[in-house]
């Protein structure tokens, strides 16, 4: 028999398989009748997700590439920006913008720990900044900030705030418009449950207004506005995977974004108890908001990199372990996306399975029951 294979990273994630029946359709093109009603209810639908009543641009690109659009547009030589980390992207996001010339105040958490607003708001009285740049889910430790309230923070400031969404668009609650988020940039590839390839930016009047000198073509914010406004896109779009994403968020609203984020977090419970009942130690905050990723620190004496390597080994099974200086040491659950309670129980019993053959002192039989009775007993979010 083919080996099943299981993707449990946090990103890519699984398709559903109506998202792969229109991805298989035959390609369009894309100035056609064939393909604008597809291209307009995506594009409308993208707004509802994000929440907001302003443009998404939308482009050929990974996250990163739309966040270098963002940066693109808002940052000019010698700008003072604000950039907050707390890991791997958040790093990744300090470096792309000093690399466009940004005089870059760089406030560095240690990775895992939770950006805090009132350090942001400290930092903005020291020094102004043109936009403060912060990621809501850091993928990377599995810490989910309180963006309200690092965007008030930046509001009362009179900066600009550009957020990181890639991983938290569509799972977790992120109120474009009503939290004054100034840029949202997300990609297909997480809870929008699309295979990669596409990003894209949210953007308020406010940052379509604030665009500065630095030079772009492809990523110009109003290249790419104005062709969207006619329907016809400044480039060949990649037409299958629009039409892709497409159903993705007509899935993803059918069940409610309410009922999507409670489910994450409900998710997240499971996974949680469920490692915490092996006898492992979280890394991730033992917190509903943490619902995107649960990263775990591998028992002593255990490599989380034999973790993956044995998982994907015996079962075709993809977690992810840890990044930069947290490679080795913890190893990351993603349920983002099309995730249901028995792909949490799946991966923990064979977690718990590759653990036992590492001969790591985990306790056996508990982990699926616990994962269990979290997701079943959790009450609904507010
Ligand atoms: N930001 C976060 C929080 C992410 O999780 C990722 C992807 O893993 C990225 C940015 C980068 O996105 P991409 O890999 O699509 O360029």
């Amino acid at each position: 028999m083919a080996t099943k294979k299981y993707l449990f990273t946090p990103g890519p994630t699984p398709v559903p398989p109506q998202v792969l029946a229109a991805l298989a359709e035959p390609v369009v093109h894309h100035r056609s009748p064939d393909f604008k009603p597809i291209y307009e209810r995506c594009l409308a639908r993208l707004r509802e997700v994000c929440r907001t009543e302003r443009d998404v641009l939308l482009f050929a690109a990974s996250g990163t590439g739309a966040f270098e659009a963002a940066v693109a547009n808002l940052v000019s030589p010698g700008d003072p920006h604000l950039v907050v980390s707390a890991g791997n992207f958040g790093e990744r996001w300090a470096a792309m913008t000093a690399a466009y010339g940004a005089d870059v105040d760089h406030l560095r958490y240690a990775w895992g720990e939770t950006p805090d607003a009132d350090d942001v708001r400290a930092r903005l009285g020291a020094r102004a900044a043109k936009a403060v740049w912060v990621v809501h889910s850091e993928t990377s430790t599995g810490v989910v900030a309180d963006i309200q309230a690092i965007a008030a923070a930046a509001r009362e400031a009179g900066a600009l705030v550009v957020v990181d969404a890639v991983s938290s668009l569509g799972a977790v609650p992120c109120e474009t418009d009503r939290w004054g988020l100034d840029v949202v940039v997300s990609g297909s590839q997480k809870a929008l449950m699309t295979p990669p390839g596409l990003g894209l930016c949210a953007v308020s009047d406010a940052a379509l207004g604030a665009t500065g000198t630095s030079p772009r073509f492809y990523f110009d914010w109003e290249r790419t506005r104005k062709a969207q406004a006619k329907l016809d896109a400044a480039f060949t779009p990649p037409v299958s995977l629009v039409a892709g994403l497409d159903v993705a968020l007509g899935l993803l609203l059918e069940e409610g974004l309410e009922a999507a984020f409670d489910r994450h977090v409900r998710l997240g419970r499971a996974a949680r108890a469920g490692v915490k009942a092996m006898g492992l130690e979280l890394f991730s905050p033992d917190e509903d908001r943490s619902a995107v990723v649960t990263a775990v620190r591998v028992p002593e004496g255990v490599d989380s990199g034999a973790v993956v390597q044995a998982l994907r080994d015996r079962f075709g099974m993809t977690i992810a372990g840890g990044q930069g200086e947290l490679q080795g040491k913890i190893f990351r659950l993603g349920h983002i996306g099309w995730f249901d309670v028995f792909d949490i129980t799946t991966m923990l019993a064979a977690v718990e399975i590759v653990l036992a053959d590492l001969r790591a002192d985990i306790e056996r039989g508990a982990a699926v029951t616990a994962a269990l009775e979290a997701y079943e007993h959790s009450s609904r979010v507010a």
